[in-house]
């Protein structure tokens, strides 16, 4: 399909110099545009990668991409950035517009296909405003149903692991109500160093970098509009918006405005440390005149609904023990990493076609609405 030639690399480091290759097309536009190249972690050669510029003349406003936060979600990011460098750059004022894009906020996991860091944390949970104030036993859900969600041992029959998992979810859900294990997930957990959805015990090198641009654009900028782009949740084949508590319209109401048919909002309680919601955080107490747009947007892959919700627990929870524990068969071990490639980065093409598709609804949606993209 040559609708999405280009688009879709098949490792990190073909993602990444397509990434670097676009600091020429932007300095078409933002003469003075940087790539700046920030090494994370303890292996060698993985790097954060961003493009930015001040606007030419003023700087009213700044258009801010973020990917890969999640790893492996991040391929679906990068070809977002693509495709606004190809389509949309030519519908932005730099004499007015700032850019800033930038490529695998968790390039461990990206060079890994997997969504955590080398340590073990979910970055989505890791953003705490004021850490001290999360006690680190706060999930009581997890902590309730913790066998579930920690690696088991090695994986020896991977059909028995599976119908074992699927009895101890539906368990799960009938005693402690279907709610309470949506939170266990969403709420993360700070106890657990090998178990899912663990936040981390300290800020992760990437939250530290993140929170200072975070900083910088709210403080140079009067206006900052911000897509953080992601995977797996929601409708297959279809862009979901998901809003910060920290803003406070409602659903319909952002429906309204933005046009989007899929849009969701955070409730506090369902995540703890997420970016956006630390943006909105900062944004409120240390730059209130600052307007922030700043919401993810998801490409979604197994649906919605209860039995998609169930392939998601157990692909999440049977990748997590595959790496820590490893499985005996081979066949195990590579039907737990394709589901886990499904989820996140499938493979075929009409998925990738409906991305792009989505991706332009998303942008033009958003980037038209807030002003960034004079489109005529
Ligand atoms: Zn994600």
């Amino acid at each position: 399909m040559d609708a999405i030639k280009g688009y879709f690399p098949s490792n990190y480091e073909q993602s990444r110099s397509t990434f670097r290759g676009h600091l020429e097309t932007i300095k078409r536009k933002w003469p003075e545009a940087e790539l700046t190249t920030v090494h994370i972690g303890k292996e060698e050669d993985n790097t954060i990668d961003m493009i930015s510029s001040n606007a030419i003349h003023n700087n009213e406003q700044v258009l801010f991409f973020t990917t890969g936060e999640h790893g492996i979600e991040g391929y679906a990011g990068a070809a977002m950035i693509h495709l606004m460098t190809n389509e949309y750059l030519e519908h932005i004022d730099p004499a007015t517009t700032g850019i800033c894009l930038i490529h695998a906020l968790n390039p461990w996991g990206m060079r890994n296909f997997r969504r955590v860091t080398e340590n073990n944390v979910d970055l989505n949970r890791n953003y705490l405003y004021n850490r001290a104030s999360v006690p680190h036993n706060v999930n009581k859900n997890y902590e309730k149903e913790n066998e579930l969600f920690l690696p088991d041992g090695k994986i020896t029959d991977l059909s028995k692991e599976k119908m074992k998992l699927q009895t101890q979810l539906v368990k799960a859900i009938s005693s402690e109500g279907y709610s309470a294990i949506k939170e266990a997930k969403g709420m993360g957990q700070f106890e657990f160093e090998r178990g899912v959805y663990y936040g981390g015990k300290k800020e992760e090198e990437t939250a530290i970098f993140l929170k200072k641009i975070q900083n910088q654009l709210l403080s140079d900028y009067p206006r900052v509009i911000h897509m953080d782009w992601h995977t797996a949740l929601g409708p297959a084949n279809e862009i979901t918006m998901v809003v910060s508590s920290e803003d406070e319209r409602g659903e319909e109401e952002l429906k309204a405005i933005y046009d989007l048919k899929n849009i969701q909002k955070f409730t506090p309680i369902k995540v703890k440390g997420d970016s956006t919601n630390h943006f909105h955080k900062l944004k409120n107490e240390q730059y209130p005149s600052t307007y922030l747009f700043s919401a993810l947007f998801e490409f979604g892959t197994f649906g919605s609904g209860l039995k998609a919700e169930l392939r998601e627990f157990i692909t999440i929870i049977l990748e997590n023990r595959l790496y820590w524990d490893g499985a005996e068969k081979q066949v195990d071990r590579e039907w737990i990493l394709s589901e886990f490639r499904e989820m996140f980065y499938p493979l075929n093409d009409d998925w990738k076609k409906s991305i792009l598709d989505e991706g332009r609804l998303g942008m033009e949606a958003v980037l038209g609405k807030e002003g960034i993209l004079k489109i005529s």
